[in-house]
């Protein structure tokens, strides 16, 4: 995939990272657009086209989960990388909710900022406009939908955790792939929270239970053994 003339929104108010990321992303062949408050970044996210949006949390006039919360009610599917304040883990949750797809703490490496850019920018587009996020994904019987964070089976709703949701989120991006007890703790706990990987064999053990016909015999999140899980539905 080639990233050449992506077009990104840097939504951020400090100076020196706007300059450091702007540099570095134009260097990757990235097109960068700059809004240094709430209000601009939304407007620009609103009008433009962009295949991404990088968003501050902390931001002056309108704060990043608002920013989102409105895109997302106004149907702008663009990704959205959060850049979140270290230590703030609740703030992953709310911004989940809100239907962001990915975060990254600050402060952050340049390197894992560019390879999360990279893995949002491969995901497919299904709904057809440029730059879309997957709204919704079907699995067996259930239908889920990323930005009420609901899950069907008909027109029963399951009911879930934010953090069910989430795993379950996380196995769907990366189907197919077998994914170790690390990365899944890295990615859906978040590297400042100290969960055990035992952590996730329980959050596991749950979804299977509401997911699968037989819990004993999975058919969709599979147990890779020594290693991890793979989700295959
Ligand atoms: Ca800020």
């Amino acid at each position: 995939m080639s990233i050449k003339g992506k077009r990104i929104l840097l939504v951020e108010d400090e100076g020196g990272l706007v300059r450091t990321l702007t540099d570095r992303l134009q260097s990757e062949g990235y097109v960068v657009f700059h809004a240094g408050d709430g209000d601009k970044g939304e407007l620009m996210a609103a009008g433009g086209k962009f295949d991404l949006i990088l968003l501050d949390v902390m931001l002056p006039k309108k704060n990043g989960f608002d920013v989102l919360r409105d895109l997302r009610k106004q149907d702008v599917l663009t990704p959205v990388l959060m850049l979140t304040a270290r230590g703030q883990v609740n703030e992953k949750v709310v911004g989940f909710k809100l239907g962001a797809d990915d975060y990254l703490t600050k402060p952050f490496e340049m390197l894992e900022l560019l390879a999360r850019m990279e893995a949002i920018l491969k995901r497919p587009t299904p709904s057809g406009a440029p730059g879309a996020t997957t709204a919704s994904y079907s699995f067996g019987p259930f239908t889920i939908d990323f930005r009420t964070m609901e899950i069907r089976n008909g027109n029963t709703v399951i009911e879930m955790s934010a953090r069910e949701f989430q795993l379950l989120r996380f196995f769907i991006e990366h189907r197919g792939t077998a994914l170790s007890r690390e990365v899944i703790l890295n990615n859906v706990w978040g590297y400042e929270s100290m969960p055990t990987t035992r952590t996730i064999d329980t959050h596991v053990t749950w979804l299977r239970q509401k997911l699968e016909e037989n819990p004993k015999f999975p058919k969709f999140i599979l147990t890779v053994h020594g290693f991890g899980y793979k989700f295959a539905g």
